[in-house]
């Protein structure tokens, strides 16, 4: 894939955003609190988001150095899903716009990362008309245990969002997450791969809902693509037609990063 001009659709993302707030309330930017009249974000700091505008991997987006249309990684162990968008990089300021969406309840954080990821997903595949238009979303499912103590669970909030912008049924009970793995952090992508292959379970009683579909499997954050690497694999398994990965961001590859700003959870 080519540099991905994505600054230019900035104003396109801020055109999105007004729908967010409500219009008769004046709000403040959640960046850097400008006053505003319903918006959620000024047009400032919707353009100066850190936009996954360098070349990447087509597959799961991991930022590249060469002109490769795939990394190594999807070239040896295909993940599963063919496609991945993502808009971000896992950056400032839009790190702390998904923390406090996800551990501080700022849903209306969540509403403007939401609005922004739509806008993306449309312009994305109007980009490229070769790539089937999915028919189902699939956000990666929580163990209850860790919805019960968010309140919530982040991609499923996402999701209904998606659902509303783009008219594309959210199917959230298709797949479980049957075993809560313990924090991932500072395993090895290997490691990781073991601890969730257990973790994830097709419901029978949907199957027919995901038989024959493109399916796109939501997630707030790709780090290793581990998780998304084994939801994909139960959705193929349950047979679907093909998996696309959306996600709000992207972090670079995990010998690169910092372990302390870790978000998969
Ligand atoms: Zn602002
Ligand atoms: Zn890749």
């Amino acid at each position: 894939m080519l540099t991905f001009p994505l600054h230019r659709v900035s104003q396109r993302l801020w055109r999105a955003v007004p729908t967010l707030g409500n219009q008769l309330l004046p709000t403040r930017c959640l960046l850097c609190t400008t006053p505003l009249g319903g918006e959620l974000l000024c047009p400032d700091c919707v353009h100066h988001l850190p936009y996954l505008d360098t070349h990447h991997c087509v597959q799961c987006a991991l930022p590249l150095d060469s002109a490769a249309e795939r990394c190594g990684q999807c070239l040896q162990q295909p993940p599963g899903f063919e496609h991945a968008v993502v808009p971000f990089r896992y950056a400032f300021p839009l790190d702390a716009l998904i923390h406090n969406f996800k551990h501080k309840h700022q849903l209306a954080a969540g509403r403007a990362l939401g609005q922004c990821l739509a806008a993306h997903i449309e312009h994305h595949y109007d980009e490229h008309p070769e790539l089937t238009w999915p028919e189902l979303i699939v956000p990666v499912p929580l163990h209850w245990s860790r919805r019960l103590a968010r309140g919530y669970n982040q991609s499923d909030l996402l999701a209904r969002q998606l659902q509303r912008a783009l008219d594309i049924p959210v199917a959230t009970r298709v797949c479980r997450r049957v075993r809560r793995t313990s924090t991932q952090q500072g395993l090895s992508r290997r490691q990781r791969l073991h601890n969730l292959h257990s973790a994830f379970r097709i419901n029978p009683s949907t199957l027919a809902a995901v038989k024959g579909k493109c399916v796109a499997l939501l997630d707030d954050v790709i780090t290793t693509g581990s998780t998304a690497r084994v939801v994909s694999q139960v959705l193929l398994g349950a047979g679907a037609a093909e998996v696309h990965l959306w996600a709000l961001a992207r972090t670079p590859e995990p010998d690169r990063r910092d372990p302390a700003q870790h978000p998969e959870a």
